[in-house]
């Protein structure tokens, strides 16, 4: 079997980690970047390790900032007392999108999922029950992806919410299921969260 000079394999190899990257298309980018003048390639690495340097997580929420609070946490604007649960940053900016949320966030970071050995303790959920005295919650929204993961999570954080006297709302279904939040158009997102509803955990 033919292999590849090191460099190209290793170049193969990381594009391969990546989140829906699988060997074929890691080879095919691999190979696209190499065709590539090295002043694209080049500004495509530092895209890459600016990112990283600058971007980080917001010590509050877990969206993703440049400083320690991200725009949302310090906007004085926005309503505390409610906070939107989220799995990813991304779906705060689908969320965003609707118009229809002027409260906080907060980013779990993922959702839980046995199979992959992610459970609460792996999430951001310790760090969004401590916010809730402190920051006068008092309606949480669960707002994690219509699928099998994110139904999961909701009813596991339903069950620890409830008990602590706040208000816990699910987005409304209508949403496709199975499907990500962040691939919701604004309208179907914008109706889901206006028709939430109370969880019975
Ligand atoms: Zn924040």
């Amino acid at each position: 079997m033919a292999t590849y000079a090191p460099p190209v394999q290793a170049l193969i190899d990381e594009l391969g980690r990546l989140p829906g990257i699988g060997p074929k298309s890691a080879q095919r980018i691999a190979f696209h970047l190499l065709k590539l003048p090295a002043e694209d390639a080049g500004r495509l690495a530092r895209s890459i390790t600016e990112a990283k340097a600058r971007v980080s997580f917001c010590e509050r929420c877990f969206n993703v900032t440049e400083g320690p609070l991200c725009p949302l946490c310090t906007d004085d604007r926005r309503d505390a007392t409610v906070i939107c649960v989220v799995e990813d940053a991304r779906d705060i900016v689908a969320v965003e999108k609707t118009g229809e949320f002027h409260g906080r966030y907060h980013v779990l970071l993922g959702a839980i999922s046995p199979i992959d050995g992610i459970g609460p303790d792996q999430l951001k959920v310790r760090e969004l029950l401590v916010r809730l005295e402190p920051e006068g919650v008092q309606e949480v929204i669960l707002c994690t992806n219509p699928n099998i993961e994110g139904e999961a999570t909701a009813m596991y954080l339903a069950r620890l919410l409830r008990p602590l006297g706040l208000r816990v709302t699910r987005i409304a279904s209508g949403l496709p299921v199975g499907g990500d939040l962040e691939y919701a158009d604004e309208l179907t997102l914008g109706r889901a969260l206006e028709g939430r509803r109370e969880v019975d955990a």
